[in-house]
């Protein structure tokens, strides 16, 4: 039985070695056991020495294999990639930095082994480590998504997973280009087990993730599973006009059965009418914009990532030189 452990890596150089000690570690003890492997390395347009790194380590081992892309596509892309070259009846994905825990995985097998499920999902349960403000930005997320999207998105759940063939084929068909991989594995269904750890610091090398990369995820995460926000647009047009109203029976009411007159004719509450309304027609305007630049870009059907070379092309390069 053939394992994929697919590695999404961008400037990693420091990382790799630690990794792949662990993942020979791995694939020694489960040897015995009849699984094989292949590592997939993803090179993720890294500006460092990653490439060459990859390359030493296929050159030596035959079940490394690898991707090049042409630039930095992000995570998404890469794990896509990744996917789609997979030929192993289980498949997990995990991160270069030794944060998704290489030892959980004999465990992860064994689940799949015994048919318990058909995903084995790693979870964070602590945030220790992390920034306390990108950590509460965070568990903020989580609860807004889960509020909005029909499936569940679970808080800490990590990338890490390991899945049967027939899951990493459903993921496949999700073939839309902005990518929200989290969402993605819940929307496909399946049984999923879910494995809980600590968080572990990276083990060299620094994050890639800035709070404003995360933010920028995080909307399009929401914006790729719900149309709630266009819900919430409708919903505040609708409660503005009804509010309008009432404002303007009750000043009828003064003015004409009343006869009560103001001394400053109309012009603060023209100002506010005119501020409240204009705020809700901006609000309403960008979040339409936000569906319908997607839709364009979806439209495009531009490919999710290119290659520059994998470990085919790049073998007739070795022959070649
Ligand atoms: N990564 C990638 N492309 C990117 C950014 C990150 O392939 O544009 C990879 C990175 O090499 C690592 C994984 O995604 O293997 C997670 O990234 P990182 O550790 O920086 O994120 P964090 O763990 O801090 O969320
Ligand atoms: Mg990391």
């Amino acid at each position: 039985m053939l394992i994929s452990l697919i590695v999404p890596c961008y400037n990693e150089e420091q990382s790799l070695p630690f990794l792949y000690e662990a993942l020979c570690n791995l694939r020694n003890e489960q040897e015995p056991l009849g699984k094989s492997f292949e590592f997939i390395f993803v090179n993720d347009g890294s500006t460092d020495r990653t490439k060459e790194v990859i390359k030493d380590m296929a050159f030596l081992d035959k079940d490394v294999r690898y991707i090049f892309f042409s630039r930095n596509f992000g995570k998404e892309a890469a794990m896509y990639a990744g996917l789609e070259a997979s030929k192993g009846d289980y498949v997990a994905i995990l991160d270069a930095d030794m944060q998704d825990p290489p030892s959980l995985i004999p465990g992860m097998i064994e689940s799949l082994d015994k048919d318990e499920c058909d995903i084995v999902a790693a979870r964070r349960v602590t945030r220790k480590g992390e920034p306390k403000i990108r950590s509460f930005f965070a568990r903020m997320f989580y609860k807004l998504i889960n509020r909005m999207v029909e499936v569940e998105i679970a808080d800490g759940a990590r990338d890490f997973r390991l899945m049967r063939r027939i899951v990493v084929d459903a993921i496949l068909q999700l073939s839309e280009r902005q990518r929200f991989s989290k969402g993605i594995f819940a929307w496909v269904g399946f049984r999923t087990k879910w494995v809980e750890h600590v968080n572990v610091e990276r083990v060299a090398g620094e994050t890639k993730w800035s709070f404003w990369k995360l933010f920028k995820y995080a909307i399009d995460g929401i914006v790729a599973f719900t149309t709630a926000p266009l819900r919430l647009a409708t919903i505040a047009g609708f409660s503005s006009a009804f509010a309008a109203f009432i404002y303007m029976v009750y000043y009828f009411i003064r003015a004409v059965i009343l006869k009560i007159y103001n001394e400053v004719p109309g012009y603060p509450s023209l100002l506010c009418f005119i501020l409240f309304i204009g705020g809700l027609i901006l609000m309403a305007l960008g979040v339409l914009g936000e569906y319908i630049g997607r839709t364009y870009i979806e439209t495009k059907g531009r490919p999710i990532y290119i290659k520059s070379e994998d470990e085919n092309t790049g073998k007739t390069i070795s022959q070649d030189t």
